[in-house]
C-alpha cells in the first residue's frame, strides 16, 4: 500500500483495473476486496487529507483520541460485516450508553424501565412498565410513533411524556422539524425499550471500538500491495460521466469505477442539490478527569446543541487531568460552502431527484455506487459495510 497527497505528475489511470473515489468504509471495503479476490491493481481517491471517511480518528493536542466527523460507536448484528471487519483490527469491550438530559435529570435513553421510574417515580413509573411489558412484552423495542398510535390511556401518558421530553426537541434541532414531519425509521433508530438494558444498541451482538481506533482498521484495510491511496485529490477534476462512459483524464476508461460520494456533485447539481443535514461541531478541552458519566448525553429539553460526548468515556483511554468533549450542532446543508453532508434528508421530493441522478449512472458502464452518500442512505458503518461487500461480490463475480 502507498498513501500518496495528491496524484504525482504524469499519473495515468491506465496502470490500474479499478478507480475507486472516496477511502471511508465504502471505498475501503471495495478496494480491498478487488485487490485480493480479481488482482485488480486499485487507485483510492480522497479528497480529504486522510483516509477513514466521517469514521476518521486522531489525537488531539491534549493527547486524546477524538472523532473528527462526530462519535463513532460500532455496532452490529450482521455476522458477515463483523467477521470482515475483524481481520484488520480487535474490538475493546465498550457498550455504548447515552443519557438524555431531561429538565436537568439524567435518564436513560433509549428510554426504559429505569427511565420511567426516574419520570414518573417509583410506583407510577412501576405500574406503567408493568402496562407496556404487558402490552409488548419484555425486552421488546417499540418506536415511539407506534406507541403514539396506541389508543390507550396509560400508554398515551407514557408515549407523550417520550415525544415531549426525549423526541420533539431533540428533533427539531437535528432536522428542523417535528417527528410526525419526518421518516418514522428516523426515530425508530431509538426506539423505547421495554426492558432493563440500558444500552444505546440493546440487541447488538458485535459491539464496542476498534481497539486502535477508527483510523489505525482503515490503515489495514488498504494496506494491501495493489492498492494506492492518492488523499487531497477531489475525482472531479479528473473524472466525468460523458454518454454513458466514464471518462478519467479526458480519456475513456474502461476499468471498473466505484463512486462513494453524493451523486449530485458529479452533474454539478444540475438537476438541483440533494438535501442534507450539516454538523458543526464544537470541541473543547477541559482540565479535568471526567465531564460526564457516558459516553453522550442528549440535551433533549434545553440548548442549542443536540448532544455532547466525551471521547475517554468510550475509547477508554486514560490521560489525567484533562478530558476532551464535543457539543455538535445540526443545520441544513449548503453546496459548496465547504461543509459536509452529513445526514441525507429521507423524504419523496428528495427520494424522486436522488432517483433522477440515479438513473444517470446506472446506464453507464462498470461504474458503481456505494455508501452512506452515493446512495443517499441513514447507513451505520455496518451497512455501509455490506453494501459494499454485496458490490464486491458481484464485481469479483462478473470478474471471472
Ligand atoms: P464516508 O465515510 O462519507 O466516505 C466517503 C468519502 O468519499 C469521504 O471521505 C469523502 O471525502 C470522499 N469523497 C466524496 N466525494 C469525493 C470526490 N469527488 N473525490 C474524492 N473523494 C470524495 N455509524 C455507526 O455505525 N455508528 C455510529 O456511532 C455512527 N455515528 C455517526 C455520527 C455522525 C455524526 C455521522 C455523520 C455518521 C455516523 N455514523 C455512524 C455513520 C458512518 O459515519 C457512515 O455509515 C460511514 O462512515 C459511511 O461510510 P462511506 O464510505 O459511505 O462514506
Ligand atoms: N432522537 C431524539 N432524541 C434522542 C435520540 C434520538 O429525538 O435522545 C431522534 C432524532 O430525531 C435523531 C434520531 O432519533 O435524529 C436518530 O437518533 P440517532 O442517535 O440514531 O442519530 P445519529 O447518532 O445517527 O445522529
Amino acid at each position: 500500500m502507498s498513501i500518496t497527497s495528491g496524484l504525482p505528475t504524469g499519473w495515468s489511470p491506465e496502470g490500474f483495473d479499478a478507480i475507486v473515489v472516496g477511502a471511508g468504509y465504502a471505498g475501503g471495503v471495495c478496494a480491498r476486496r478487488l485487490a485480493e479476490a480479481c488482482g485488480y491493481k486499485v487507485a483510492v481517491l480522497e479528497r480529504r487529507s486522510h483516509i477513514a471517511g466521517n469514521a476518521y480518528d486522531r489525537l488531539d493536542d491534549a493527547g486524546i483520541l477524538i472523532h473528527e466527523y462526530g462519535p463513532h460507536i460500532y455496532h452490529t448484528t450482521n455476522e458477515r460485516v463483523h467477521q470482515y471487519l475483524s481481520r484488520f483490527t480487535e474490538w475493546s469491550d465498550y457498550q455504548h450508553k447515552v443519557l438524555a438530559n431531561i429538565h436537568g435529570t439524567l435518564m436513560p435513553v433509549p428510554f426504559n424501565h429505569a427511565s420511567l421510574k426516574l419520570a414518573f417515580g417509583e410506583e407510577k413509573g412501576e405500574r406503567l412498565y408493568q402496562k407496556l411489558v404487558a402490552t409488548f412484552g419484555e425486552n421488546k423495542k417499540v418506536p415511539i410513533m407506534e406507541l403514539r398510535s396506541r389508543n390507550d390511556e396509560e400508554l398515551t401518558e407514557v408515549a407523550d411524556y417520550v415525544y415531549e421530553n426525549v423526541f420533539l426537541h431533540y428533533t427539531m434541532k437535528q432536522w428542523g422539524k417535528t417527528p410526525d414531519q419526518i421518516d418514522p425509521s428516523i426515530t425508530g433508530r431509538v426506539p423505547v425499550f421495554v426492558g432493563d438494558d440500558d444500552r444505546y444498541f440493546p440487541t447488538a451482538p458485535h459491539q464496542g471500538m476498534p481497539a486502535d481506533g477508527y483510523t489505525a482498521l482503515f490503515e489495514r484495510l488498504f494496506d494491501h500491495d495493489l492498492i494506492s491511496v492518492y488523499t487531497d485529490v477531489d475525482a472531479r477534476d479528473i473524472l466525468t460521466i460523458e454518454d454513458n462512459r466514464t471518462k478519467i483524464c479526458g480519456m475513456p476508461y474502461g476499468g471498473e469505477v466505484i463512486y462513494t460520494g453524493p451523486l449530485d456533485e458529479l452533474f454539478g447539481l444540475d438537476l438541483g442539490a440533494l438535501p442534507y443535514r450539516t454538523l458543526d461541531m464544537e470541541f473543547e478541552t477541559l482540565d479535568q478527569d471526567r465531564f460526564q458519566p457516558v459516553g453522550t448525553v442528549n440535551y433533549t429539553t434545553s440548548e442549542d446543541f443536540t448532544r455532547i460526548t466525551e471521547f475517554k468515556n468510550m475509547t477508554g483511554q486514560v490521560v489525567p487531568g484533562k478530558t476532551t468533549i464535543m457539543r455538535e450542532y445540526s443545520k441544513a446543508y449548503t453546496p459548496g460552502s465547504g461543509e459536509t453532508p452529513y445526514y441525507a434528508i429521507l423524504e419523496d421530493e428528495n427520494l424522486e431527484l436522488y432517483r433522477a441522478y440515479r438513473k444517470r449512472v446506472d446506464g453507464v458502464l462498470n461504474f458503481h455506487v456505494v455508501g452512506r452518500l452515493a446512495e443517499y442512505r441513514y447507513y451505520d458503518m455496518d451497512g455501509v459495510v455490506a453494501s459494499a461487500l454485496e458490490l464486491s461480490d458481484d464485481i469479483i463475480d462478473s470478474s471471472h
